[in-house]
This record gives C-alpha cells, structure tokens and sequence, in this order.
C-alpha cells in the first residue's frame, strides 16, 4: 500500500468511525460530543498515526510503554493525547508519567502509590482511570468490584494522581450484545459509587467499548470508546 492510499483508508475509517459514534450517541439521546474516540494504535507504525493525525484524531490509545515511546516522542510537536490501556507493571511507573496523559489501566494499590510518588517527584499531575474485572477473569488484569472502594478511598486523597473514572475491558464475545450487562454493570457500579458520596468528576469516566462494540458500550453510557481495528486495520 502506497503512503496516499494509507493515509486516505485511515482518514475513511476515521470518519466512518466517528460517524459511528454519533448516530450511537443519537439514538441513547446523548450529545455525540460526550465521547471521546481513543485510537488505538498499537503494533501499528508511526505513519499510521501520523495519518490518523493528519485526519484530525488526537487521542491515542497504547498497550505498553516500550511500544509507545518512539510514537510519542516522534509526535510530540502534533500535541496528541496518549493514552495508556494495557497493564502497567509497578516498575515502569515512573517512566509511564510524562508521556502519557491518561493512564487507563490502573489495578492495584501498589500500583496507585508508585504513580502518586511519581507524579509528586517531577512536581506534575497524572489522570488515571481504575480497571475493573467484572467477571472474574483470572486471565486478565482489573480489579474486583470488592476491591475498587480502597483504592479509590486512597485515590480520592493523592495529589499527583488525579482519579477520572473506570476502565472495562470485559470478555471477549462476537455478539455485542452478549458484552451489554458488563457495559450496563460498569456504569451501575459507577452510579452506585457516585450515589454513595463519592465525588462525581473522579468517575465521570467510563472507558468501555472496542472496534465490534462500541455502539452497545455507547448505548449503555461509554464516555470514551478504544478503537483500533476499525481504524488502523486487522493487526498482524
Ligand atoms: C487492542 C485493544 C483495544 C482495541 O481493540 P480493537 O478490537 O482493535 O478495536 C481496546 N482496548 C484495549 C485494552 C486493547 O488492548
């Protein structure tokens, strides 16, 4: 594929995307605007996000560290918003903290302290997301339902870390309606959190929903959807 007909399948698929997004965002009568589009460029290369770029999309979204800081730095004139969404080991924390604005993957304690002594080192502030295992998934990374209270307890009081909301990333099913309790349960949870007192900007975020169903995580009330496939290609 020639770099022109790259850069026009990724500003297609772009728009296609977006396009997505707010005919989803309509039909739950929500403002198209109260989402936001994470591209997730992972295993893609740097022209692949400078094409998406080019095409007006600002937010990015990245799996690991390593991976992403060659993409970061290659772009840092472009003013792109990076995104980090896949598990953070506790000893890359410090690393994770300027290239990155949103770090969506946060799951433990452990995890939640290094970011916070991180963040009051370099006299900066850094947002994170909680991720949250709704079914149990020894497999995958995210915290119970039971254990989200301390960490938020304990984020609530940092000053480095800023706590912004939830993250899902729910098992894997072709039918994205079989994924739509998960979507609905996170925002319940999150409801639920906020009714008992807890302070609503922490949790205004609910980053759920991928290429196959973002229009049902939107449904059930997505502020940011991660979309890689549908943008960027089948990865290799
Ligand atoms: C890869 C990935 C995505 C994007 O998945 P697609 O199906 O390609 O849209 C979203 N979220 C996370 C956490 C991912 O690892």
């Amino acid at each position: 594929m020639s770099d022109c007909s790259l850069a026009d399948t990724i500003a297609a698929n772009l728009l296609a995307v977006r396009s997505r997004i707010g005919r989803a965002a309509l039909a739950a009568r929500r403002d198209p605007a109260s989402v936001r589009l994470v591209a997730v460029s992972k295993t893609f290369g740097l022209e692949h996000v400078q094409a998406a770029a080019a095409a007006g999309q600002r937010d990015f979204g990245e799996n690991r560290v390593q991976e992403a800081l060659p993409k970061v730095e290659a772009t840092a004139r472009l003013g792109l918003h990076w995104h980090l969404i896949g598990h953070l080991q506790s000893n890359k924390a410090r690393k994770s903290i300027g290239p990155f604005s949103l770090i969506q993957s946060v799951d433990s304690l452990d995890l939640l302290r290094r970011l916070e002594a991180a963040a009051a080192e370099r006299d900066t502030q850094i947002d994170i997301l909680v991720q949250v295992d709704l079914a149990g998934e020894s497999t995958k990374h995210g915290l119970a339902p039971a254990d989200l209270e301390p960490l938020l307890d304990e984020g609530a009081s940092c000053r480095g870390v800023r706590l912004r909301g939830l993250m899902l990333l729910p098992p894997y099913f072709d039918d994205p309606e079989r994924t739509r309790p998960f979507f609905r349960r996170l925002r319940v949870l999150r409801d639920e959190l906020v009714g008992k007192g807890r302070a609503p900007d922490t949790l205004h975020e609910l980053s759920m929903g991928m290429s196959h169903d973002f229009e049902v995580a939107i449904a059930e009330g997505a502020t940011m959807v991660r979309v890689g496939t549908a943008i960027f290609g089948t990865r290799g």
